[in-house]
């Protein structure tokens, strides 16, 4: 176990149950605020793609962007993991507010496999932007996740290169400097409930 790793798991740990603690209330009207700043970024109106999330009770909802960004004619897509090939890969397939979600193996809630949206399909859709959920982030935009590293790995692909990554928190998440792997991918943007940080 290397020290860089046994870092992380004790950040993951502290900032995990910072997030968990935040009352219902805040978390609620976080989701609004968020909801709202992310309609005023720039990339915004040109995006026609967007990769949103299945929150986790203790994560920063998307569930009122989702509905706003469905009703601006954006195309929206949920992360599935692929549970057949190697490591777990992540991937993109097309939802929205309203289908039908199940929760996979790992507990994350994932639109059904539809005929429409086939892996030949998800290979080829490049997101405009992805929102990424987040343990913690630095004030570089480093961001530290749950620690399967699948964002990090879905974002090798070559059709994620153009996508804006935008990192969505609550700001009681932040911190001065995370430690950072080779394979980190950093963030271009954060959005917390109270403002947005664009970063190099
Ligand atoms: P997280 O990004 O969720 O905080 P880490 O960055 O610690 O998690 O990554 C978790 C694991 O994912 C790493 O130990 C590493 O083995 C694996 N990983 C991340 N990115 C890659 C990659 N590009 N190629 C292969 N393995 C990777
Ligand atoms: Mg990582």
């Amino acid at each position: 176990m290397t020290k860089a790793r046994d870092n992380k798991r004790a950040l993951r740990k502290y900032f995990r149950g910072l997030r968990r603690d935040l009352p219902v209330s805040e978390k609620h009207q976080a989701a609004i605020n968020i909801a709202q700043q992310l309609l005023t970024l720039p990339g915004y109106e040109k995006a026609k793609h967007i990769g949103v999330y299945s929150a986790l009770a203790e994560e920063a909802s998307l569930d009122v962007f989702s509905e706003l960004a469905w009703e601006d004619g954006k195309s929206l897509y949920l992360p599935v993991i692929n549970q057949s090939s190697e490591n777990n890969q992540m991937d993109f397939q097309a939802w929205f507010p309203e289908a039908e979600l199940h929760s996979s193996a790992l507990g994350i809630s994932e639109p059904k496999p539809s005929l429409n949206s086939s892996n030949f399909e998800r290979e080829l859709t490049q997101l405009d932007l992805i929102l990424l959920p987040l343990v913690a982030y630095d004030k570089s935009g480093h961001r530290l996740g749950m620690g399967a590293g699948f964002y990090d790995r879905y974002l090798e692909k070559k059709q994620a290169n153009n996508s804006t990554l935008i990192g969505i928190a609550f700001s009681c998440q932040e911190t001065q400097e995370l430690p950072r792997d080779d394979w980190d991918k950093n963030l271009h943007i954060l959005v917390n409930e109270k403002n947005i940080l664009y970063f190099d």
